[in-house]
């Protein structure tokens, strides 16, 4: 049996934790007792949620600005974490964004922004925290993806969908490439999780969606982040590459009859 690493002893950095479900994560990890480093565009905003997180948790959560958009930022948000805590064990690389389009009306510009926060932007995270993952002799990676792309599709998200089924396919990759590190790579995949960025699509969009779930509601952030401490967990030391669902059933149905039964 290898030893297990404590959480007070881990260093977690979570990419868009300034809200939804990257702050669910932030939270629950820093309730755990890791050094928590948290980013999103805004320093100012990034450094009051930590703030808040540290105070209501009692944890170690600092923040720092880190747009993903720019390739140099990732490397900084790295360097941070490591000077910070000394170490980095576990990337929650979670920041996405995910604007409605149809695709008769979608740019290259539309195109390249989604792909550059939620692709791009995750692949940039993992490649940054990789030196000191390597130096550790071992590391976390937990990507959030979406069901939107690999299991569903959704129209006027066809660039959101792209963008989250391609982390799957870098996820492959690199969950290879990096096992020989002890570093494991996998996936959660949420359903329809309340957040702001979620509320910002509306009632109705809301209200049908939360409708389409077996469990009957929409999906907390905490739903999500507790999936997210099991992949970063030494228990999870065996399993890379590898997807886990989180959507009150939301994929399931074959019929209406998962409805009707409920009703
Ligand atoms: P949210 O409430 O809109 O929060 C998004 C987070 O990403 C914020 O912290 C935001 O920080 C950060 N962010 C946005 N653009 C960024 C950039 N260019 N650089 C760095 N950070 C950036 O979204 P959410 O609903 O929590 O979603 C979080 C993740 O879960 C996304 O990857 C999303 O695709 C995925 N997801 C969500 C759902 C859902 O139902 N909510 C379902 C499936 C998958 P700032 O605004 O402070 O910059």
């Amino acid at each position: 049996m290898t030893r297990t690493t404590p959480w007070h002893e881990r260093s977690v950095v979570v990419t868009g934790g300034t809200r939804g479900i990257g702050r669910g994560i932030a939270e629950l990890l820093a309730r755990h007792g890791a050094s928590v480093l948290l980013t999103g565009r805004d320093a100012a905003t990034a450094g009051e949620v930590a703030e808040e997180l540290a105070r209501s948790t009692g944890g170690r959560v600092a923040g720092i600005g880190a747009d993903l958009r720019d390739p140099d930022a990732a490397e900084v948000m790295a360097a941070e974490a490591e000077r910070r805590h000394g170490h980095v064990d576990v990337l929650c690389a979670n920041a996405g964004i995910f604007p409605e389009k149809p695709l008769r009306e979608m740019t290259a510009a539309d195109i390249d922004e989604v792909l550059a926060v939620n692709l791009r932007g995750s692949m940039l995270a993992v490649r940054a925290c990789l030196p000191a993952m390597e130096r550790a002799g071992r590391g976390r990676v937990v990507l959030t993806s979406s069901i939107t792309g690999p299991a569903t599709g959704y129209a006027g998200w066809s660039h959101y969908g792209a963008s989250k089924a391609g982390q799957l396919g870098f996820l492959r990759g690199a969950a290879l490439e990096l096992a020989p590190l002890g570093i494991t790579v996998n996936a959660v995949l949420p359903g329809n999780v309340r957040t702001e960025g979620l509320e910002g699509l509306g009632a109705e969009y809301l209200r049908t969606m939360a409708a389409s779930i077996p469990l009957g509601r929409l999906g907390e952030s905490a739903d999500i982040a507790h999936a997210v401490a099991f992949l970063a967990s030494d228990e999870a030391a065996f399993i890379t590459g590898q997807t886990l669902t989180v959507d009150g059933g939301q994929t399931l149905p074959e019929s209406l009859d998962a409805f009707t039964a409920r009703a």
